[in-house]
């Protein structure tokens, strides 16, 4: 388990199955503790020991089953209370609270804002709160979710929302995918010296078995495929070389169907 001081909160990063992270957010004004994405309830019940706290929320990003397998059990042992997408209420399990874009959910002591980052799939969302974002599958170290139910115009606009958060917001997806992402991203971006100073420091990370998650939307905006194309030099450089139309959406569609292949 990792730790990590916000504001009013502090972030418990928990390694679970493969390569899940599920996050324990305990306030610091409150008895507030949420976890995010629960992908297997026995990992956050012996978290939740160690911090001699009770669960209190689970926040989930989307329906999932390697991110709300845990649901029930915790319900169950803990009688917390269940957060998820209005949009996807049917296939979250144990469902409480359905909230949306621009609802905000009162949780004591914590600003919780939610944005809707549909494209992986739809009614995905995404909590943000101080300067953290929990965005599931949406945005990964140097990736972005694979587009299993959206459209590639859905999902850019929804990267779009994340790329728009300040540079300063710590990245805490739920896989630990980054060295793979960034074998891909070296490909398509291979005069990124931003990109080749990341892949050093990530290399080196996972070398000491660390998490290489949180990132920042900063580090992310430099270096990850997904968000190159707000850049307008990449667009220039990227569709004169795949001979296809110079817009972001191009580019984008372009990059995710490339990585579906790659
Ligand atoms: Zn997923």
């Amino acid at each position: 388990m990792w730790s990590y001081q916000h504001q009013h909160f502090n972030v418990h990063q928990i390694p679970a199955l493969n390569d899940n992270y599920i996050y324990l957010i305990e306030a610091k004004n409150s008895d507030i503790l949420a976890v995010v994405d629960p992908a297997d309830a026995s990992v956050v019940n012996q978290a939740c020991a160690r911090l001699g706290k009770s669960l209190t929320h689970i926040l989930n990003t989307h329906h999932h089953w390697d991110h709300t397998d845990g649901n029930k059990a915790l319900k169950q042992r803990w009688n917390c209370t269940v957060i998820g997408a209005a949009d996807d209420a049917k296939r979250i399990p144990c469902i409480d609270i359905q909230v949306s874009e621009n609802v905000f959910p009162k949780l004591d002591g914590l600003n919780i804002q939610i944005l809707d980052v549909s494209g992986h799939t739809l009614g995905h969302i995404a909590y943000v709160m101080d300067n953290a974002l929990f965005c599931g599958d949406a945005l990964f170290g140097a990736g972005c979710g694979r587009l299993f139910e959206g459209s590639p115009e859905q999902m850019w606009q929804s990267l779009q929302k994340l790329g728009a958060l300040p540079d300063n917001t710590q990245v805490y997806c739920a896989h630990e995918y980054t060295l793979p992402n960034l074998r891909f991203a070296r490909d398509i971006d291979s005069n990124n010296k931003e990109l080749e100073s990341r892949i050093h420091r990530d290399t080196q990370t996972r070398m000491k078995k660390q998490p290489t998650i949180p990132s920042s939307i900063a580090l992310e905006k430099a270096t990850n495929p997904f968000l190159r194309p707000l850049n307008d030099t990449f667009i220039h450089t990227y569709a004169t070389a795949k001979h296809i139309e110079e817009n972001a959406l191009d580019v984008f569609t372009h990059l995710r169907t490339s990585k579906d292949r790659w």
